[in-house]
């Protein structure tokens, strides 16, 4: 069976239920089947980035979530996963991650329910679990006690984040995630993250129109300097284009970006000695 086949009948299978927490995916950073978990059915994150896919998102609070029926689904999931994977294949489901359709951490029960996920699987077979755990974050709540309890459990879990950083500076950070915040700060959050958990950076190269021909950012020199100081602290660097339609890009300004300028971006960070892996 290809893998392609295995994720159609995993999606019609879950689709046919109208969950509304966990969700499959096909993943080009996990490069496979990845399990989502979505604790912002609202549609509701703090941050508005440019390029975000999700529809109908808007700045909100986070909803109550079902952890009962939550659990049921990721059980239903990883259920039929083991009824139809065969043993070869297992490794095509690459994780479950933290993602969905707003940012993780700002959910008050993620520690709860990021427990309940480690439960779960502690009482199934290694064959019959997805190997990786992720959290997928803007990182914008790090600073949080509580969130920081929810990291140390996941690197007890050998799980590891995927920490968003697509600006060299503030006014990127406001263009590209309209977040009215500082870099230093949000590199402060990074500090936090390395500190406990393994974690990725992973950034967005974003290619505009504008008056004057294209811009891309983050700004290559700053991005890179900002990011020196994590060298040793950061697993890599996950470097992506823009190769989805942006649902908040209502001007059409958001364009694919080129191969080739991804690649300056992933030779100016392999040249400072940063592990990076590309994604077009
Ligand atoms: S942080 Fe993620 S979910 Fe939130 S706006 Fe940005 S891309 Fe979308």
């Amino acid at each position: 069976m290809a893998t392609s086949t295995l994720f159609e009948a995993l999606s019609a299978y879950v689709s046919a239920r109208k969950w509304r927490y966990i969700y499959p995916v096909w993943s080009r950073r996990a490069q496979g089947i990845s399990i989502g978990v979505n604790l912002h059915p609202n549609h509701c994150c703090n941050w508005h980035c440019i390029y975000c896919q999700v529809s109908g998102l808007q700045r909100g609070p986070s909803p109550a979530i079902n952890t009962p029926s939550l659990q049921q689904e990721l059980s239903d999931c990883l259920n039929w996963l083991s009824q139809h994977t065969p043993l070869s294949m297992r490794t095509c489901v690459r994780d479950i991650a933290f993602a969905g359709d707003g940012e993780p951490t700002t959910s008050p029960q993620f520690f709860e329910i990021l427990q309940m996920v480690a439960n779960l699987l502690q009482q199934r077979s290694l064959d019959d679990r997805p190997a990786t755990i992720r959290l997928i974050t803007n990182g914008s709540q790090l600073q949080q006690a509580q969130v920081q309890q929810a990291l140390k459990l996941l690197n007890s879990m050998e799980g590891e984040v995927w920490f968003k950083v697509d600006a060299g500076n503030d006014a990127e950070m406001l263009a590209i995630n309209d977040a009215h915040l500082a870099l230093a700060l949000h590199l402060q959050r990074l500090q936090h993250c390395c500190a406990l958990c393994p974690t990725w950076v992973q950034t967005a190269v974003v290619s505009r129109k504008h008056a004057g021909g294209t811009i891309t950012t983050p700004t290559l020199d700053s991005y890179v300097q900002a990011l020196l100081p994590f060298k040793q602290q950061i697993a890599g660097i996950l470097l992506y284009g823009v190769a989805r339609a942006s649902q908040q890009d209502a001007q059409g300004s958001i364009q694919a970006t080129a191969a080739a300028i991804l690649e300056t971006y992933a030779e100016a960070l392999r040249t400072q000695g940063f592990c990076v892996r590309m994604f077009v």
